[in-house]
């Protein structure tokens, strides 16, 4: 899924349309991550998602996506060592899984792009450090997303903060500028250098995607042509939300309910924010600013 269309700005009445999109999308995630329990398949999470989507009268940007053949479902569900782009199937969930869910949904044209990461029962204490870091990592990043900071300062904060915890964050699938295209400029990958890539703008609307695996960061493509696992066959966890930049901040379209820029991690009590070499004091600071009026 690569697709790029240039940047596009939007103006306040499309960032309403995107958090329309973006309120049925966290819906559609909410209940389909509510199903997620042993001996549920994944199609049957799926399913959940297309009622979400069919009450609403939302669309799919998933559906038909353009890749190796139409891609045949509305989420992407992948379990354990499969990092994006698993196919809903027959697959049951065992205790101890950790399963990624990620949906597009549509409304009047425009996108909400998001995903999440959730256990199957008692899973490992690893396995939940993997999906506090990818969730925390992806809140560091959207804390970034300020006018007058550039993608590099996203992506650079986002790997600090992966790599910080001793997990890797994948090279080969990056966050993407998202509107009435799933997939427009920029591309903003979770790796990089601060103080580089483009100047982030008012009306920027990016969906931001830390993908994080417990090893090493390479991938490899399935058999089926679109699943995408981490190649040494260890976990791996995927958090996103489509975020809007503005002069205000950072504003996340997708958000689950109570879910805001409190949410980034306390800083006193990460690794990242406390010896990291750089970036500038400025980059590092807390979300101080990000997600104030
Ligand atoms: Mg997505
Ligand atoms: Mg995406």
């Amino acid at each position: 899924m690569s697709m790029r269309r240039g940047v596009v700005l939007k103006s306040e009445r499309e960032l309403e349309i995107m958090q329309a999109a973006g309120r049925i999308n966290a819906l559609a995630l909410c209940e389909a991550s509510a199903l997620v329990r042993p001996g549920v398949s994944t199609a049957a999470i799926d399913a959940a998602a297309v009622e979400v989507l069919r009450r609403f009268g939302a669309g799919t940007s998933f559906l038909n996506y353009p890749g190796p053949y139409p891609y045949p479902a509305v989420t992407t569900i992948s379990v354990n060592d499969e990092l994006v782009h698993g196919i809903p199937g027959p697959r049951l969930l065992k205790e101890g899984d950790i399963v990624s869910i990620d949906c597009g949904s549509v409304v009047d044209g425009f996108v909400g792009d998001s995903a999440l990461t959730v256990g199957v029962g008692k899973i490992s204490d690893e396995a939940q450090r993997l999906i506090d870091t990818t969730r925390e990592a992806l809140f560091v990043g959207i804390a970034q997303m300020k006018v007058g900071n550039r993608t590099g300062d996203v992506s650079a904060a986002i790997q600090a903060y992966v790599e910080a915890q001793g997990f890797n964050v994948v090279r080969e699938y990056t966050g993407h500028g998202v509107g009435q295209q799933m997939h427009e400029d920029p591309q903003v990958p979770n790796h990089g250098r601060p103080g580089t890539g483009m100047l982030l703008r008012a009306g920027m609307t990016i969906a931001l995607e830390p993908m994080v695996l417990a090893g090493t960061p390479a991938t490899r493509v399935g058999e089926d042509q679109w699943t995408v696992s981490s190649r040494d066959g260890r976990l791996t966890a995927h958090f996103e939300h489509t975020v809007a930049v503005t002069d205000d901040g950072p504003r996340i379209l997708t958000a689950l309910e109570g879910e805001d820029l409190d949410a980034v991690p306390d800083p006193r009590y990460n690794s990242y924010f406390a010896g990291l070499p750089q970036p500038a004091e400025e980059h590092v600071g807390a979300p101080a600013g990000a997600g104030e009026e």
